[in-house]
C-alpha cells in the first residue's frame, strides 16, 4: 500500500489561556494520501484552522508526531520548516491575503521572486496561471480592482505557482457569493484532478459533501469520517 503523504500520530496543540488549557487539537490521528480530496467541517472553535495550520507547517504540535512525505517534521527548525513549506504546500485563506499594492500578476509572481527563480521562468508560469484561472484580462489589476472571486483565484494561482504537492484551503468561499464560490471550488477541484492533494475547511455542507473524504471535528477531535463513494462511516 502507498505510504501516507501526511501522517499525524496523537497530535495535540494546547493553548494556555489564564488558568485554562484549551485543546485546540486533542490526540489527532490522520492519514492522508497523495491525490486525496478531504473536507474538514465542524463548529466554530472545533480546531479546523489549527489542524490546517499544523498540516501546513504554520504551527507545530505540542505533542505527537507529524510525518510529512515520510519525514518526521516535528523537530525541524523554523528555517527548515519554511523551506519545506515553500517546496510542498500552497495555502488559500478566507480573506485572500493578497498584497494590496501589487497587481494580480505581481502577486502571483511573488513566491517565485522570493525563491530566486529566473525571470523567464517566472513570466512563463504567471502567464499559464492567469490562463488556467481565467484572469488573463485582469493581470494588471490590483486586488481592490478585482471582485472577491477574482481575488481568490489570484490567491489560488499564487498558492500553486511553486507547484506544491498539497493545497490547504481555510474556508476559501467564506467571503464569496454563491456563484464566485462555485468558480473557486471548480479551480481547486481541477487542481486536485491533476493530482494535487486538496484539504479544505468549509462551513458549507454542500461544498464539504463534494470531497471524497469528509472529516468532522468537535472540541479538537476528529469525531467522524465519511467516504463519498459509499458513505460508509470509517470511524
Ligand atoms: P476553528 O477553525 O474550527 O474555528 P480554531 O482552530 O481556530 O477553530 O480554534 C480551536 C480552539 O483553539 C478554539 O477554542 C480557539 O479559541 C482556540 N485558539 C485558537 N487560536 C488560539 C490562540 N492563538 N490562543 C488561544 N487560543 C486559541
Ligand atoms: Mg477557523
Amino acid at each position: 500500500m502507498n505510504p501516507s503523504q501526511i501522517k499525524m500520530q496523537n497530535v495535540s496543540r494546547i493553548y494556555h489561556v489564564g488558568d485554562e488549557d484549551v485543546f485546540a487539537l486533542n490526540n489527532i490521528n490522520l492519514d492522508i494520501f497523495s491525490g486525496d480530496y478531504l473536507s474538514i467541517m465542524g463548529p466554530s472553535g472545533s480546531g479546523k484552522s489549527t489542524l490546517l495550520n499544523v498540516t501546513g507547517l504554520l504551527d507545530t504540535p505540542d505533542s505527537g508526531e507529524y510525518i510529512l512525505g515520510g519525514n518526521n517534521v516535528t523537530q525541524l527548525s523554523e528555517t527548515q520548516l519554511a523551506r519545506l513549506r515553500q517546496d510542498t504546500i500552497g495555502f488559500v485563506f478566507q480573506a485572500f491575503h493578497l498584497v494590496p499594492r501589487l497587481s494580480a500578476e505581481e502577486n502571483i509572481e511573488l513566491p517565485m521572486v522570493l525563491a530566486g527563480m529566473d525571470k523567464s521562468e517566472r513570466k512563463k508560469r504567471v502567464r499559464q496561471a492567469l490562463t488556467e484561472t481565467g484572469l488573463l484580462n485582469r493581470a494588471k489589476h490590483r486586488p481592490e480592482q478585482l471582485s472577491g472571486g477574482q481575488r481568490q483565484r489570484v490567491a489560488i494561482a499564487r498558492a500553486t505557482i511553486m507547484h506544491p504537492k498539497i493545497i490547504l484551503a481555510d474556508e476559501p468561499t467564506g467571503n464569496l457569493d454563491r456563484q464566485s464560490g462555485q468558480e473557486v471550488i471548480q479551480v481547486l477541484e481541477s487542481l486536485n484532478e491533476n493530482g494535487i492533494t486538496l484539504i479544505m475547511v468549509t462551513h458549507d455542507a454542500e461544498i464539504g459533501g463534494r470531497a471524497s473524504r469528509q472529516v468532522k471535528m468537535l472540541d479538537g477531535k476528529i469525531v467522524q469520517e465519511l467516504k463519498a463513494d459509499n458513505h460508509d462511516e470509517v470511524n
